[in-house]
């Protein structure tokens, strides 16, 4: 996408600067292009932003201070929390005042009885998870990201992840929000109810909002038991196909105690292997796909272990399944996810990428790949597509890798058609073109041309009515 600073297309006067400046302190208001770097550069150099001041709040009164001033002086503002979104909303491109809610990381409250906890917006969702855990509980939340994407940035996105299938998305472990409005005032929601019926529900509508309608500074997540075993395999099958017989059957058995069912084909182990260190070949054939299984037990009486046994007997005597490894031991659990984790950072190195995130009707997920790798040949024969994802969930990553040796800059050109093509195909299968990721900048003229006029008219409104001067996260999303 772009690889250099655009104009600066809003400079802030001294004064106004000194202003900001005086809310956070002058520490926290950087205007030096080294110090403002990390804040503007995602991490795989997709978008390159520019921004006339990136502000580090300590505290929703000062986010608060931030957006009444840059409210009543129209100042652009770009929510940030962790900084690893994929759809470049956090990322500022024409010189909007960053809002970053990293130094924001108190633990307000843990009620383990209760079963939740209020944390501020820019506790890492690693640190989120380790403070459930300290409390004996579980929050389900898990992204290969999770050491560096915040709450703030989860919730400002509707993160998914590998935990979707048993546990939901981020919108379902959140109680209570408390939100800094456009103009600077505090909506607090923080509310720790399972019932709530008392109107609109507003909650649900940040949630996902992607820094467009305010800025989330605290949440109440709810707690979950934690479960006390697990069993986990890798699994090879020889088709797509294949997979959807084998979830049904794993669901079946082990219904809501599967906690993960994700699947990759073979060139995605490639990259895997070839570029993430300490991995390690899983089986000593080479297969065509492969899945990931976990199941979880309340119990640590090795129910987890028999289940998941059983499933992959069954499996091989019905032919599903070629070949199976089942981690022995927490470290061997571990190897094998890696396989999974290490897929985001592996494809960088095999340069240019198109890359989707899409859901269909589980069902369909096969005739959907086949027929997008078929587009993806027309278009660029020799192109590498890895479909891979959260086969329970319908969510393809229907990512597709350069050919070998062809020009970096001249496959990426090769991305909106690509995208439209695939997108349109999504979209017939009654799909998204946008699962878990977001709209942000990649895919707003997507999103303007697949959802109904109804859709986009009723989004648009509630933007104005709740950010009026359009002065958060502007162009991104609508
Ligand atoms: C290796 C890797 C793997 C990933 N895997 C997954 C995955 O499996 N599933 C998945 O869903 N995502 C995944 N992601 C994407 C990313 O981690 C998530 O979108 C995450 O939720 C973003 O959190 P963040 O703190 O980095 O937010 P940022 O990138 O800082 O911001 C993301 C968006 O949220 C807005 N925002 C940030 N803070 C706030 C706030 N306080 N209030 C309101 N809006 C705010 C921003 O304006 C922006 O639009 C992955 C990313 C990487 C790098």
């Amino acid at each position: 996408m772009n690889d250099t600073p655009g104009p600066l297309l809003q400079s802030l006067p001294p004064d106004l600067i000194r202003r900001f400046a005086a809310i956070v302190g002058p520490e926290h208001a950087l205007t030096d292009p080294d110090q403002q770097l990390p804040y503007l550069r995602e991490w795989r150099d997709t978008y390159f932003g520019q921004s006339a001041l990136v502000l580090r709040p300590a505290s929703t009164a000062e986010v608060s201070a931030i957006l009444t001033l840059a409210h009543a002086e129209g100042i652009a503002v770009v929510p940030q929390a962790g900084n690893t979104g994929l759809v470049g909303g956090q990322i500022a491109m024409r010189g909007e005042v960053v809002v970053s809610v990293a130094r924001m990381t108190k633990v307000r409250t843990v009620d383990a009885v209760g079963g939740t906890m209020t944390v501020e917006a820019g506790l890492t969702l690693a640190e989120c998870q380790q403070t459930a855990d300290r409390a004996g509980k579980l929050f389900p939340l898990t992204l290969p990201s999770e050491g560096s994407c915040r709450i703030g940035g989860n919730l400002g996105t509707n993160a998914g992840g590998v935990g979707v299938l048993a546990y939901g998305n981020t919108r379902q472990q959140v109680l209570g929000l408390e939100v800094v409005l456009a103009d600077g005032r505090v909506w607090d929601g923080l509310r720790a109810l399972k019932k709530d019926n008392t109107g609109y529900d507003l909650r649900d509508l940040f949630i996902g909002s992607e820094g467009t309608l305010g800025i989330i500074t605290a949440a109440v997540l709810r707690l979950l038991p934690k479960p006390a075993e697990k069993a986990t395999a890798m699994v090879a099958i020889r088709s797509i196909e294949d997979a959807l017989a084998l979830f049904n059957m794993a669901q079946q058995a082990a219904d809501r105690g599967l906690t993960a069912f994700e699947f990759m084909p073979r060139l995605v182990l490639d990259f895997v292997l070839r570029h993430i260190a300490g991995t390690r070949e899983p089986f000593a054939a080479t297969y065509a796909w492969y899945v990931l299984i976990e199941i979880s037990g309340a119990q640590a009486d090795g129910t987890a272990n028999r289940q998941l046994e059983s499933i992959l007997t069954d499996a091989t005597d019905r032919g599903l399944v070629i070949d199976a490894v089942m981690a022995q031991s927490i470290a061997q659990a571990r190897d094998l996810w890696r396989l999974r984790e290490g897929i985001s950072e592996a494809q960088k190195p095999e340069g240019g990428n198109i890359k989707h995130d899409v859901s269909v009707p589980i069902a369909s997920i096969p005739v959907f790949i086949s027929r997008a790798n078929a587009i993806v040949e027309r278009i660029c024969p020799g192109a590498r597509p890895l479909p891979l994802g959260h086969f329970g969930d319908g969510n393809v990553h229907y990512n597709i890798a350069q050919p070998t040796g062809m020009d970096k800059a001249a496959f990426t050109k090769l991305t909106p058609q690509i995208m439209r093509e695939v997108h349109d195909l999504v979209m017939s299968y009654g799909g998204s073109i946008s699962a878990e990721h977001g709209i942000g900048q990649t895919r707003r003229a997507e999103l303007a041309r697949v959802k109904s006029d109804v859709e986009l008219d009723l989004m648009r409104r509630i933007k104005s009515a709740l950010d009026p001067k359009g002065i958060l996260n502007p162009g991104k999303m609508l």
